[in-house]
């Protein structure tokens, strides 16, 4: 790949066009060693998003990137709505709203450890969790479309959870603009059992402990330290979200072509902002973002019930709940100048600096906390908001994949990984040995490697790092 890019900064790389290519710049975040192993298919994937119609700036990849739907997961892309700018369902990717919720707790690795053996069991029961996995919760249609308004506030209403935890939920735990009408019968139907599921393969419920602090000032913001006991949520809108990626994907580039965009790749099929069928899909994910936030709040509970259980003194905090497979209308200063934006983060997170006005009164002043998970047997990291983030506020979201799942498939067994984590004090909980193979720690980036990248490249500060103790895998 380096012979393809000119690198502009230690953690920044550019594509340079061929001749005649027209799209506007392509820039990839991350270091050397990052970008050498980088898929050849990120290239491509990302040159394409530079073409589509509207770009702000230029198309992106974060340290984390690896080859995705259409648009590269790691992605960022803002469209202005007003210069033809363009919405994408493979640009926010099928499990909308996926993210993370984070939960701080007041145990300690000492005193929890004894009983690990105990909560693993508790939490894999207690915790829906695999393919077609459904929950205690069945909604009718008129309490799905309540979920689909209400998000994690409804989850609140119903007893999951409390309003403290809303605060620290991105968007206040609900999104303005759900239009359910837009949703279709076979998505919905879908959702009906899932709701408080985690979902399969690379979703996690992982209890972590805190083992490095990297800014004591901002753990301290935070809430961390040293020893202390977290809990990362991982999951996003289940079958709901799937089901509107596969019915827009359809919609979405009939739009296109009858808006004459060209789609050098049909997986970006996208429509403008403005036309009815973009608006259409808008409506369609803002409601599955609503689901996911919903999800994670009624997993938040869940947890909470547990671990109460096992531990009777034990707290659960939300710390704070990000979402990485989104597209947000937002505003951006480009050029001194205001502008209203449509940023598409597929496998990104949203990182606000300090003294962003939508942060939580508590962390206004050291940024938005933003997870980068790892893997269920290196590690995790919470970072904060970078004031100079040049990504429109975007920044990793994983480790991201160093390799396809068929190939991690024919390089690992589950059972064996699953005793050789349990060796090393890491308990795995699946009801899929495949699941496990093919998210083999080795089958991901060096996470090390991109937290610190994502620092180098000015996108978000690292404050602490954490060790998997407890997995549940999907
Ligand atoms: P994605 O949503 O793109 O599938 O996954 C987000 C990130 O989560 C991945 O890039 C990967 O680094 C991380 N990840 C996947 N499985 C696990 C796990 O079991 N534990 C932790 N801590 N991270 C994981
Ligand atoms: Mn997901
Ligand atoms: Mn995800």
């Amino acid at each position: 790949n380096l012979e393809r890019l000119r690198q502009l900064q230690p953690c920044l790389w550019t594509l340079p066009r061929a001749p005649g290519e027209e799209r506007a710049q392509v820039l990839l975040y991350g270091s050397a060693p990052l970008l050498v192993s980088m898929d050849d298919k990120v290239l491509e994937q990302i040159a394409n998003v530079a073409s589509l119609p509207g770009l702000v700036g230029a198309a992106m990849t974060m340290p984390d990137a690896h080859w995705g739907y259409g648009f590269p997961i790691g992605g960022v892309a803002a469209f202005d709505a007003e210069q033809g700018g363009v919405i994408s369902a493979g640009g926010v990717g099928f499990d909308i709203s996926c993210g993370i919720r984070c939960l701080r707790s007041n145990l300690n690795l000492e005193d929890a450890v004894e009983h690990f053996p105990q909560l693993g069991k508790a939490l894999f029961r207690a915790i829906p969790a695999g393919v077609g996995e459904e929950g205690e919760i069945k909604l009718n249609p008129e309490q799905l479309d309540q979920v689909m308004h209400g998000g994690a506030h409804w989850a609140v209403q119903q007893g999951y959870g409390t309003p403290a935890d809303l605060d620290y939920v991105e968007e206040q735990g609900r999104v303005a603009g759900a239009i359910p009408e837009n949703v279709s019968e076979l998505a919905k139907k879908r959702q009906r059992g899932e709701m408080g599921t985690l979902g399969s393969g690379n979703h996690y419920l992982e209890v972590q402990v805190v083992d490095r602090i990297f800014d004591p000032g901002v753990a301290l913001a935070l809430g961390l330290h040293e020893g202390q006991i977290l809990i990362s949520i991982h999951c996003g809108s289940r079958g709901l979200g799937h089901q509107i990626g596969t019915d827009y994907l359809v919609l979405l580039a009939k739009a296109a072509s009858r808006s004459g965009i060209h789609l050098p790749d049909r997986e970006l099929a996208c429509a403008p902002v403005k036309s009815p069928e973009g608006q259409q899909y808008i409506g369609a994910m803002n409601a599955a973002i609503n689901c996911a936030l919903a999800n994670r709040q009624i997993l938040t509970h869940l947890t909470r019930s547990v671990f109460t259980e096992i531990y009777p003194q034990a707290e659960l905090e939300t710390l704070f709940d990000v979402s990485h497979n989104t597209c947000k209308a937002e505003t951006h200063q480009i050029d001194g100048e205001s502008r209203l934006l449509y940023v598409h983060r597929k496998g990104a997170t949203r990182a606000f600096g300090p003294g962003h006005p939508m942060l939580p009164e508590r962390y206004r002043q050291v940024g938005q906390p933003v997870v980068i998970g790892g893997s269920m047997g290196t590690g995790s990291y919470i970072l904060v908001g970078d004031s100079e983030n040049p990504a429109f506020a975007s920044s990793s979201h994983g480790a991201g994949r160093a390799m396809s799942r068929h190939q991690a498939l024919a390089r690992w067994k589950g059972r064996a990984l699953v005793d050789e984590l349990a060796q090393q004090g890491i308990l795995i909980h699946t009801r899929s040995m495949r699941g496990v193979a093919e998210e083999a720690p080795g089958a991901y980036k060096d996470v090390d490697l991109v937290a610190e990248a994502t620092e180098e490249a000015g996108l978000a500060r690292r404050v602490a790092f954490l060790r998997p103790k407890v997995c549940v895998k999907g």
